[in-house]
């Protein structure tokens, strides 16, 4: 297995985490599965080898990731704000895992940034807010975190064995960040899904839980999401808008819309594909590219976001009616 980082960093986190330190592991808003499996499965392996550990998260995830946090130990700020603060406070160190900085965490960000913890950052994203941290694992050259996360551990500890959760956790973040293996597959990224499965992670049922487990009002989003598929053949881009009256016809349920970004790509002739999704005060922006296409520069430029080349995100504080113009208008800078 290639290392990804030079020893003195290992080194640096093996003396950081002295036995008995207290673990916070923290995550950014809207956790996905790349998210919650960073922490399920990081938070699992640093407990069994003895350390008080607790994971944190600003805003809930999704249900169908709950059965990865089989004990339902995730802490959810805006549910627990006293406690979340209280595990802050009291940490050693910190582990902020799948985000690039604090700034993805609001208010639970500022409250990390604010702490005498020894923080860590073990992501994937591009442009690490590097300065924050104490010791930043980062890179964009894998597949995810959980893909990151796996290889350090392996390294530290090359004689651990572990277990089935914490490979189902690992091996759930690999295959929902890279879209069932289809965007940002790097060799070392089956070797390391061939370690967990060999460890116990069981494919059948993370596709059960993740893609096969729809609610009726889901799957007909769903079927609305792909009736209303707008095309923009000049721009080679398709895209989806869900706006609230929308949503709340078809019960919407936070994590309903998971990867309808993509279905918009399954079209020929479609290189971009961008999903709208009404919320409160916003719409969240999502964008996905096919081959040398790249999406972040937009997502900053125009919806205050960023993230990968291929998959990127961001909001707008506009009204549904102006989507299509400035949609256009942030393609044409990328789009002859
Ligand atoms: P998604 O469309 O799945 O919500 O997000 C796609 C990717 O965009 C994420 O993996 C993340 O890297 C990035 N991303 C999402 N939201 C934001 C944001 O608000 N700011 C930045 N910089 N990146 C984001
Ligand atoms: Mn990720």
């Amino acid at each position: 297995m290639k290392d990804l980082f030079p020893k003195n960093l290992i080194v640096r986190w093996n003396e950081a985490l002295a036995p008995s330190v207290r673990v916070v592991l923290a995550t950014h808003i809207n956790p996905d599965g790349d998210a919650v499996g960073s922490l399920v499965g990081l938070g699992l392996f640093l407990k069994q080898q003895g350390f008080k550990v607790s994971m944190i998260c600003p805003t809930a995830y999704p249900d169908f990731l709950k059965f990865l946090d089989r004990e339902r130990e995730i802490l959810v700020f805006s549910q627990k704000r006293e406690q979340v603060a209280r595990k802050i406070e009291q940490a050693d160190v910190t582990i902020a895992v799948d985000v690039s900085g604090f700034s993805r965490m609001e208010e639970m960000g500022g409250l990390l940034s604010g702490s005498g913890a020894f923080k860590v950052l073990m992501d994937h994203h591009i442009d690490p807010e590097a300065a924050e941290f104490d010791l930043v694992f980062s890179t964009p050259l894998v597949s995810s975190t959980c893909e990151l996360i796996y290889r350090l551990l392996r390294i530290w500890k090359p004689e651990a064995v572990f277990s089935k959760e914490q490979s189902m956790a690992f091996l759930t973040g690999i295959i929902t960040d890279t879209n069932q293996f289809a965007n940002s597959v790097y060799p070392e990224t089956f070797n390391v899904a061939s370690g967990l499965h060999a460890c116990g992670a069981d494919t059948e049922e993370i596709f059960d839980q993740v893609y096969r487990n729809f609610t009726f009002n889901r799957m007909r989003l769903m079927g609305y999401a792909l009736q209303n598929i707008r095309l923009l053949p000049e721009f080679k881009t398709g895209y989806i808008v869900l706006t609230r009256d929308v949503l709340d016809a078809f019960g919407y349920r936070n994590g309903d819309t998971e990867g309808f970004v993509n279905f918009p790509l399954a079209i020929k002739g479609v290189s971009v594909s961008a999903f709208f999704l009404q919320r409160e005060d916003h719409i969240k922006v999502s964008l996905r590219s096919k081959g040398n296409i790249a999406v972040n520069g937009i997502a900053k430029e125009f919806f205050s976001g960023g993230g990968h080349y291929n998959a990127s995100a961001g909001k707008m504080e506009d009204t549904p009616e102006k989507i299509e113009t400035l949609l256009k208008e942030a393609l044409g800078t990328i789009i002859a």
